[in-house]
């Protein structure tokens, strides 16, 4: 109680300061402080915090990022220089006060010295108005080279041959679900490897690299999907749509997708854990015909449920999830549509399908809703009649669908 009321003195006095009247000087009081680790780590690139937060005693009248730095610095006894805010648990560092959120309490993390000469670049290099004088850098040690590692060192001995790429522009479109409405991106460049790193019944995937960066920098990979000749036949005979029209109705798919599961994710107690994300995907042209573009995810590709509502077997914690987040997507859309296809790498989801309860849309009988790999009641009765709600749909408080 004493504390939060020391909490409130604080920002009552910092109110003061905004309204420009004169506020005490040299009263001494608390800020709330987590401590997070000082690299990011797991799939989804988040520091973790080290412990409980701590009360750390602050002297200033302002509130600033030098002031909270020192002392977090002080507290915590460690070098000068080496305290970095964070503002969020997935970055990025901040260079101004204004880009702390809320300011109930500040996540920062210890860096070693060098490191904290790469953040401090990093921030000036990215931030216009960005408050540091010319001593600031003066202090901070010469930015380490990246490291490579001796083997790469040792197959550049070797010649080695590029791979073939296509540089093209992409335009990407985006679907953007508010305004049921196509947000277009401006043109950026690509280099599209020639042979496709993958392929599913429907689409091959190739590797693209944005050229906007320099060369020598890791860069940017996506993937760019285009349809198969078998796809073109089956989307304008069976489904009677263009191509062009099937991409953007794939592409609209995944955003309900994606928007169900940041619904999930938002609602998930802490006690769920770690939850599935979708990246951005968009509608681009490659060689003239239809395709999407998106992130590209590395590591091992597992489907945790079919787009026939078929479970993958095994009671382990991530199938078990994604079965939580089906039943999720059944009950936050009143049992109109289902969630299925769920799959990607770990908790990183992508090409998802949807089934809904009728196939067809309702301003228009002879256009499926979604995709093709829509299978409607066929798939949702599968999953239903075979669920049995796991701890995870009780963390969620979903209502049981198997009766
Ligand atoms: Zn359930």
């Amino acid at each position: 109680m004493k504390r939060k009321e020391t909490w409130e003195q604080l920002e009552a006095r910092l109110a003061v300061k905004r309204k420009g009247k004169k506020p005490e000087k040299n009263v001494t009081s608390e800020i709330m402080v987590q401590k997070m680790a000082s690299v990011p780590s797991g799939r989804l690139k988040k520091f973790e915090p080290m412990d409980t937060r701590d009360f750390v005693p602050y002297h200033s009248s302002e509130l600033s990022l030098d002031s909270i730095k020192k002392a977090c610095e002080e507290f915590y006894n460690q070098p000068s220089g080496s305290c970095d805010v964070l503002a969020s648990d997935r970055g990025p560092s901040c260079s101004r006060i204004e880009q702390v959120k809320g300011k109930k309490f500040f996540m920062i993390r210890f860096l070693a010295i060098s490191e904290q000469a790469n953040v401090s670049k990093t921030c000036a290099s990215k931030s216009t108005n960005h408050n540091h004088d010319d001593n600031d850098f003066q202090k901070i040690p010469l930015i380490n080279p990246p490291s490579i590692s001796i083997t790469k060192l040792l197959r550049a001995g070797k010649l080695v041959k590029s791979v073939p790429k296509n540089r093209v522009i992409l335009i990407k479109d985006e679907f953007v679900l508010q305004n049921l409405d196509w947000f277009q991106h401006p043109p950026d460049s690509f280099d599209v490897e020639e042979n496709q790193f993958s392929h599913g019944a429907f689409r091959d995937a190739y590797k693209a690299f944005c050229v906007k960066q320099r060369q020598h920098e890791q860069q940017e990979c996506w993937v760019l999907k285009t349809y198969r000749k078998e796809a073109e036949d089956t989307v304008t005979n069976d489904l009677s749509l263009t191509l062009e029209a099937h991409a953007k109705k794939q592409v609209q798919m995944h955003s309900v997708a994606k928007a169900v599961t940041e619904k999930f994710r938002s609602l998930a107690p802490p006690d769920l854990g770690e939850t599935f994300e979708y990246k951005t995907v968009f509608y681009t042209t490659y060689k003239g015909k239809a395709a999407t573009v998106e992130p590209y995810v590395e590591g091992k590709f597992t489907k945790y449920v079919n787009n026939t509502g078929e479970v993958q077997r095994g009671r382990v914690e991530v199938v078990e999830k994604a079965e939580c987040l089906v039943h999720y997507s059944y009950e936050y859309s009143n049992k109109s549509f289902m969630l299925l296809d769920v799959q990607g790498t770990g908790f990183q989801l992508y090409d998802p399908e949807i089934a809904t309860k009728d196939l067809f849309c309702k301003s228009d009988s002879t256009e499926i809703m979604f995709c093709a790999g829509n299978l409607s009641a066929i798939a949702i009765n599968e999953f239903v009649s075979n669920h049995h709600c796991n701890k995870y749909c009780e963390l969620m408080n979903l209502t049981k669908v198997h009766c």
